[in-house]
């Protein structure tokens, strides 16, 4: 039965690494593997046309490999914006399968329920953790976003009036929709945390960051 038969709503996307993995059998060394993470990693159409053309021409065959693969299904520029979730792997359900290791062994019932008190107790001292934060974002995030902030200070910010902001560096350039919380690189929207083009804005009109997380 195939996924999307099963769940034909729920966008479905497979593992960048594993993807890649595949690639490596016929196609080794260091210029694929570094084309491949900039295609998979690009989320606007422009740097995404630029690397695919740059597989075409190292190889043909193996960007045709891509492309029978579905890149919908691995590259950041065709995922959906709703799930606020830019991840191109499934690290995350392997530090799951890391987190259970030992109860996958165990018999299916003691398993089922060893892994049930192992979350629930895991979830509970989270919320407690989260209890007693002082702001509304998580620490990791509002570190990420304190060094951010300071890193877009190369770009250049013109603003266009309701809230739309044009950000600059050298000869790239992004539109910034302060109100809809969008940029054109398509960062913020796949991640729900502004990029450094929306950072930019923020630290040249002095806007508290924390309100546009979303
Ligand atoms: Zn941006």
């Amino acid at each position: 039965m195939l996924f999307s038969n099963c769940l034909p709503k729920v966008e479905h996307r497979l593992c960048a690494r594993h993807v890649y993995a595949n690639l490596r059998k016929k196609w080794k060394g260091l210029q694929y593997r570094d084309i491949f993470w900039r295609i998979v990693k690009s989320s606007n159409k422009v740097d995404y046309n630029k690397y695919i053309k740059e597989m075409q021409e190292l190889d043909i065959a193996a960007w045709q490999f891509l492309e029978n693969k579905g890149p919908k299904h691995f590259c950041r520029l065709f995922f959906q914006a709703y799930a606020k979730c830019d991840s191109v792997d499934n690290n995350m359900d392997e530090i799951f399968n890391a987190f259970i290791l030992v109860e996958r062994f165990m018999p299916i019932w003691t398993m089922l329920d060893t892994i049930f008190k192992k979350v629930m107790t895991r979830v509970a001292s989270r919320k407690q953790m989260a209890d007693h934060l002082r702001q509304d974002i998580c620490p990791m995030i509002l570190k990420k976003l304190e060094k951010a902030k300071d890193l877009c200070r190369w770009w250049h910010t013109s603003r266009g009036g309701n809230g739309m902001y044009s950000v600059t560096h050298g000869s790239q350039g992004f539109v910034v929709d302060m109100l809809a919380k969008t940029c054109t690189c398509k960062v913020w929207e796949l991640s729900g945390i502004p990029c450094y083009h929306a950072l930019a804005v923020m630290r040249e009109e002095n806007m508290d960051l924390t309100r546009f997380v979303r």
